[in-house]
């Protein structure tokens, strides 16, 4: 690991703080500015207090000014940037797929956050993001503007009938699937792109059903306190950022991401696929006519 890794990574770990001060404000209060404050207590914090990681380890998980304990999700937080950040420079340094996957994780980090403290994925901040999405595929050399949208389009119409079936399963109470979670599925089919869909949604899915699976055996087991209903937004939050930081946007060097590859072969430049099929069985007839598929000695 170079120097200038490390250099990115710390940044990706200052990067995460701030990315906490919005967590902690956006449902709170009416601004983001303002020197950070006990998330308990409201007191103002001490420089060091604030320090990306450190801050939560040298105060041991407890608060200096009232003793009361701080949430492990925001030193975690700043931890997943860093290291993030340091895996999208380790594999595109500083060019624009960098900027974009660094803006597209910040997103993801700071909505899976928030919904997994108050379940609620705020629309103007998921689907603005979607929109700044779209519109830096028509300038910048990401993928194409044509696999956003599409990418957009399937995972809202996909997810528009989970929405409608979740409110048929449980009608009356509050859905488990929510019009957020709709609106996040919009949001990393822009970002993603339709080659990297279903990858990219898979391993959240995947996810938030194992834990499901947990608390519905420990409900069953006589365990109180279990929750009605998971934040289903902060695993396909979670699921797309490890995709992204796994393998990029490279789509078919992802083990689903072959599977990607194929159907944007069938979607989007079908006359290729059509075309290769074609040459592939008249060069079969080819072979068969001539009979060349027997070696002769
Ligand atoms: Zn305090």
């Amino acid at each position: 690991m170079d120097s200038t890794t490390i250099v990115v990574f710390v940044a990706g770990l200052f990067l995460g703080t701030l990315l906490n001060i919005i967590v902690i404000r956006l449902p709170r209060e009416r601004t983001l500015s303002g020197w950070p404050r006990c998330t308990r207590c409201g007191r103002p914090l001490a420089w060091w207090q604030v320090l990306p990681v450190v801050g939560w380890l040298a105060q041991s998980g407890h608060a200096r000014c009232c003793k009361r304990s701080l949430n492990a999700l925001f030193p975690l937080i700043e931890l997943i940037t860093g290291v993030a950040l340091a895996i999208f420079y380790a594999r595109y340094a500083l060019s624009v797929p960098f900027w974009y996957l660094s803006f597209v994780a910040a997103v993801l980090i700071v909505t899976g956050a928030i919904d997994w403290l108050h379940r609620s994925i705020y629309t103007f901040v998921i689907l603005g993001a979607a929109l700044i999405v779209l519109l830096a595929t028509t300038v910048a050399p990401i993928h194409s503007f044509r696999n956003a949208l599409f990418g957009a389009l399937v995972a809202g119409f996909v997810f528009v009938i989970f929405f409608a079936l979740a409110r048929v399963l449980f009608p009356g109470k509050s859905s488990p699937f929510g019009l957020g979670d709709v609106y996040l599925g919009i949001f990393i089919g822009a970002a993603v792109g339709l080659t990297n869909l279903l990858p990219s949604l898979f391993y959240g899915m995947v996810m938030a059903g194992i834990f499901s699976a947990v608390l519905i055996l420990a409900k069953r087991s006589g365990r109180a306190n279990v929750p009605e209903y998971i934040s289903y937004g902060t695993f396909l939050c979670l699921g797309a950022l490890g995709y992204l930081v796994r393998w990029g946007l490279g789509g078919s060097d992802s083990p689903l991401g072959t599977g990607g590859v194929r159907y944007r072969s069938i979607l989007i430049t079908g006359r290729d696929t059509w075309a290769a099929h074609s040459e592939y069985s008249l060069s079969a007839a080819r072979v068969w006519f001539s009979g060349k598929t027997r070696q002769k000695p």
